[in-house]
């Protein structure tokens, strides 16, 4: 099934549930609104003359319009391009020009609104282009360029005239409709530059609606069920773990805000009575450190999914506990599996959903390698995870030589992260091969000391990573933020370690930071963390 046919038939089922709500922007849409409105979208873009299998891009942050855009490229076969919104101009046309996208929408709503500006500098023929007609040196396949705000701005289409010239009912949309495929390329969507430049991966029907239905069936949601959203939508946790997982099920979407905002959150669960809540660890962390956390009644609370980065042990116990998340999930997966391939259910025993991602998703397989001889691992020792099944990427967009890296001739993809499956097939990720760290010969997974030093009781966060050292390769360098009114100096840190861990995972290099280099999906970004120590030691 596509996903316009499937979310056709949930609209038909549950026409005048909430779908969404985006506080900040006080829209609310029913599943029959959000229906209607979706299909004039998609019957504009087409009049607009854009095709089955062209490109769209999407440059914003959380909104209304992400998601009507999601689901009007699903009915008319457009290719939705996620952009980022804190990419700036040179990420920007190397994302536009890669794809080769015809349309961009780019939003008014933008925090820092030098995005017209950026917009100008690539496109600066866009002042005197009538819309579909554009011609842009530097962006040699953008024809239109479509934004919202009530602004007038020269050669641009605003969004809301171009909904207002579709119609719901296009017979357009009903040939499209027959003729696509599950299997048809519906999304890129660029992977978060963790460990270098984003890579655009290329998702079908098929690989994100069905990733989404079942991250929803673990978290066992229902129609009754709210889900506040403050999680990006241009990067797959959004836009499906939220978004599909949601639409799926007949539940309602909740926006807190544009950007991440852990007030905001708190007070859309209260007012909204949110019965889930998702969010990358730092999120959690925030909210649960808010000085008016206190203040918010959070007992609608039942379920969510922590996730996209390693979720530390101490902060899955306390969102169980003060957040009343008894039934949040782990979920472990990369863009290029649609994201999902492990997660844990809402019955899966708490001992082993705060200490494992799960078990794999139906319909996938998984598997633990090692990593030079491709031999299946014995229970419990560690190799690199591969997935296998619905979820795995169409490829990387025009790169093919990427692609085969990373999928192999029997269809696995390769993820590059490094997990141990124990016997009753709960997976644990141990780190990723790009951060592991070697020693002296000893091979140490940072995430080992981090999950150690969370347990201090003035350290808020740490990151552990490898610098170059003559002597033994690699050595340990730990970057520490402090809790609030906390202190601690390097020489207490080490004595927390002394006779706790073994004396080569003392980290030898200690510092204490405000804050870590972060992906704006909130990932940080451990090459960046290797790079200022080795020009720190240099
Ligand atoms: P890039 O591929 O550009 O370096 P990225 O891999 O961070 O960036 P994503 O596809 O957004 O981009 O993230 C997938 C990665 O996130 C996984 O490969 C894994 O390393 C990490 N990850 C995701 N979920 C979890 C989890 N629950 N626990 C530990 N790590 C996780
Ligand atoms: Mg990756």
């Amino acid at each position: 099934q596509t996903i316009g046919h499937f979310f056709d038939d949930m609209a038909a089922r549950v026409a005048d549930n909430d779908a969404l709500v985006s506080r900040h922007q006080k829209i609310r849409f029913s599943y029959r609104a959000l229906q209607l409105e979706a299909r004039r979208l998609a019957s504009a873009m087409l009049k607009l003359g854009l095709q089955p299998g062209d490109r769209i891009g999407i440059w914003s942050h959380n909104n209304a319009e992400w998601l009507l855009t999601q689901l009007a490229t699903a009915y008319a076969g457009i290719v939705l391009v996620n952009i980022n919104p804190a990419y700036r101009v040179s990420e920007l046309e190397y994302a536009l020009n890669l794809v080769g996208c015809k349309a961009l929408i780019s939003m008014t709503s933008f925090k820092t609104s030098d995005y017209l500006e950026m917009i100008r500098t690539l496109a600066p023929e866009l002042a005197t282009a009538k819309p579909g007609e554009l011609q842009a040196a530097r962006l040699p396949t953008l024809k239109t360029v479509i934004q919202l705000s009530s602004d007038v701005v020269p050669g641009m289409l605003r969004f809301a005239d171009l909904v207002a010239g579709g119609d719901a009912d296009d017979p357009q949309l009903a040939v499209i409709g027959a003729t696509l495929r599950a299997t048809d390329p519906i999304n890129i969507q660029f992977t978060s530059g963790t460990t270098g430049f984003p890579k655009g991966a290329t998702l079908t029907h098929r690989n994100i609606l069905n990733n989404g239905f079942f991250i929803g069936e673990a978290m066992k949601l229902t129609a009754a069920d709210r889900l506040c959203i403050p999680v990006p939508l241009y990067h797959c946790f959004g836009m499906v773990l939220g978004n599909l997982a949601c639409l799926t099920h007949g539940a309602a979407i909740v926006y807190p805000n544009d950007g991440f905002e852990p007030l905001s959150v708190l007070q859309a669960v209260q007012e909204e009575r949110c019965t889930g809540l998702h969010g990358v660890p730092t999120m959690f962390i925030a909210e649960l450190d808010h000085p008016r956390f206190a203040e918010f009644d959070l007992s609608t609370l039942r379920t969510g999914i922590m996730a996209g980065s390693p979720c530390p042990i101490e902060v899955m116990k306390r969102v169980v506990r003060d957040m009343h998340l008894e039934q949040i999930t782990i979920a472990y997966g990369m863009t290029e599996t649609s994201p999902v391939s492990c997660q844990s259910m809402t019955d899966t025993p708490l001992e082993k959903r705060v200490s494992t991602v799960g078990t794999v998703q139906p319909h996938l397989q998984v598997k633990i390698v090692d990593p030079e001889s491709g031999e299946i691992m014995p229970i419990g020792s560690s190799g690199e995870l591969c997935t296998l099944g619905y979820s795995v990427m169409h490829g990387y967009w025009g790169d093919a030589e990427k692609t085969r890296e990373a999928i192999d001739d029997e269809g696995w993809m390769h993820t590059g992260d490094l997990a141990v499956m124990d016997a009753e097939g709960y997976v644990n990720i141990v780190g990723r091969m790009k951060d592991m760290v070697i020693r002296g010969g000893e091979n140490i997974y940072p995430r080992e000391i981090e999950e150690f030093l969370y347990r201090h009781p003035a350290i808020q966060d740490v990151q552990v990573v490898g610098v170059p050292d003559p002597k033994y390769g690699e050595e340990l360098c730990a970057w520490i933020i402090l809790r609030p009114g906390q202190s601690a100096d390097e020489q207490s840190v080490r004595d927390f370690c002394q006779g706790q861990i073994a004396y080569y995972k003392v980290p030898r290099y200690i510092r204490f930071v405000d804050a870590f280099p972060m992906t704006v999906t909130g990932k940080i970004q451990k090459f960046k963390i290797r790079e200022a120590m080795k020009d720190e030691l240099h």
